[in-house]
């Protein structure tokens, strides 16, 4: 979900950093809102700038939003109780800079000549910016600068009668990645974007014909759900007292799940498309200790997103898994913090050295990313300000060098470290002793593909390859795909 600004251009739309976040929906459960909320709390990673409940009751809408945590903006009990109903959908944003503004907090909600309908996304559209400027010369009064109101308005000047054909039809016109979940006079609608890239699972609640969507597994334990699986590549269930129905409306073009999802931003607890995150992360640390071995006392994970895979690490290279670095959980992702200045000292605030475990030892540091380069710096001077003798770093995703335009979080290309400089450069700068990414051999072998060859066009890789395999229609003026 990215937010618009209908006065910048088109240029400084797409430079924007784009935003992850989570979804949740609910049906025919007791207290669904309060499900909703928990969903979500489960889904915090995937958003903590703002979040938002609406429910029904079978005769209305009930809506609370804010800006903040779950826990912020759910804290009273008496909150749950102005969200009454046995259907409901949330949604966590995540947003870095731009407007935090309340009327871009979703779900949004919307009255039609049909009824009422809630709508809310994870992902980010591509071809927002150029829908926008159309709707608005038809007239279109947009509320808010999200590009989820752009499905709003599409749905709205539809000439479908029944509100799935004119979701259906708003769809059609949307390009992008993401996954929405919506509450129609029809029932509880999911879907997934024709390629699948963002996720989105089904999962049966305990009781009679009660549903859950989530954007991960992790959300079902919470709410005593089981898994059911995943929402299929350009597939629309719709849900309500007579079942679940599935519609295929798109052409089928395969599946290109982001490959982000398993290196970083997913839960590591999660399942998604029948991969357990936690296993992905480790075998790739352990392919990483295969390709890039080196002679050293402790493998040290960056907390948390390094964890698994230093694991794996450890394990393949049978150096001991030390925790050198401790992390203040209390302090938001770096990324969330708008100036250079003050995502420095976001890496200060959030992790510490730990010097018994560093001091005058070899130290292979193991992260999943470098974006920005600005945490691996500061975590080298800080190891190496405890007294680690040589520093090693083993990063667990191929080199960023190029912007994602599918809902994660990237900068431009020209402030992505190795978009701008080499493996020695990258090396230097960082301030360690030696530097080395995962293969792309390495990553689908961890993945159970027998390379990257045999996992062609399977995933999303565009950040690590520039294989856009979405029209990046807002950003080009054109279609590519
Ligand atoms: P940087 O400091 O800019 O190099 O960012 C790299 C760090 O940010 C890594 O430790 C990652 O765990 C984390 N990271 C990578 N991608 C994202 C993202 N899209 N949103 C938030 N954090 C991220």
């Amino acid at each position: 979900m990215t937010s618009i600004d209908s006065t910048a251009s088109t240029q400084d739309v797409v430079n924007r950093p784009y935003e992850e976040c989570g979804v949740v929906g609910i049906w025919g459960a007791p207290d669904a809102a309060a499900m909703t909320a928990l969903g979500l709390h489960a889904l915090q990673h995937r958003g903590q700038e703002a979040t938002g409940i609406v429910s029904h009751d079978g005769t209305r809408f009930y809506q609370h939003k804010g800006l903040g945590l779950v826990g912020e903006v759910f804290h009273d009990p008496r909150i749950m109780q102005t969200l009454p109903g046995m259907v409901a959908i949330g949604h966590n944003r995540y947003a870095t800079t731009g407007e935090t503004l309340l009327r871009n907090v979703q779900p949004l909600y919307a009255d039609f000549e049909f009824g009422g309908l809630a709508v809310a996304h994870n992902g980010n559209l591509t071809n927002a910016m150029t829908l926008r400027k159309a709707l608005v010369r038809r007239g279109c009064l947009f509320q808010s600068t999200t590009d989820t109101e752009v499905f709003v308005h599409l749905i709205a000047i539809s000439l479908y009668t029944n509100v799935l054909d004119r979701l259906i039809d708003a769809v059609k016109q949307v390009k992008g990645a993401y996954s929405l979940v919506a509450l129609t006079p029809d029932g509880l609608v999911g879907l997934r974007d024709p390629l699948g890239v963002r996720p989105l699972i089904l999962g049966r609640m305990p009781g009679e014909g009660a549903w859950v969507l989530v954007s991960e597994t992790c959300a079902l334990d919470i709410v005593g759900a089981e898994y059911v699986r995943d929402i299929e590549p350009g597939e629309i269930v719709v849900i309500n007292n007579d079942g679940i129905r599935s519609l295929k409306p798109f052409e089928e073009r395969g599946s290109r799940f982001c490959v982000f999802e398993y290196i970083y931003f997913a839960r590591p607890d999660s399942i998604l498309e029948g991969k357990a995150v936690y296993e992905a992360r480790q075998k790739i640390g352990i392919e990483l200790a295969r390709e890039s071995a080196v002679d050293a006392d402790v493998i040290v994970p960056v907390p948390d997103s390094g964890v698994p895979s230093a694991m794996g690490f450890a394990r393949e290279s049978g150096i001991p898994f030390e925790l050198g670095i401790i992390r203040n959980h209390y302090v938001g992702r770096t990324f969330i913090e708008p100036t250079d200045q003050i995502r420095n000292l976001g890496v200060k605030m959030k992790h510490s050295a730990n010097r018994p475990v560093l001091e005058g030892k070899r130290v292979v540091l193991v992260d999943d990313s470098i974006v920005r380069g600005t945490t691996s710096r500061k975590i080298v001077d800080m190891v190496r300000a405890a007294g680690a003798k040589e520093v090693h770093m083993r990063i667990s995703s191929p080199p960023t060098i190029h912007p994602c335009f599918y809902g994660i979080d990237t900068p431009e290309e020209s402030k992505l470290l190795a978009a701008t400089h080499d493996l020695e450069q990258m090396r230097e700068l960082i301030g360690v002793d030696s530097l080395a990414f995962i293969s792309f051999d390495g990553l689908y072998r961890a993945l159970g593909h027998k390379d990257r060859a045999d996992a062609s066009g399977r995933y999303c890789d565009a950040c690590f390859t520039g294989d856009y395999p979405i029209s990046l229609v807002d950003k080009d003026g054109k279609l590519v795909a």
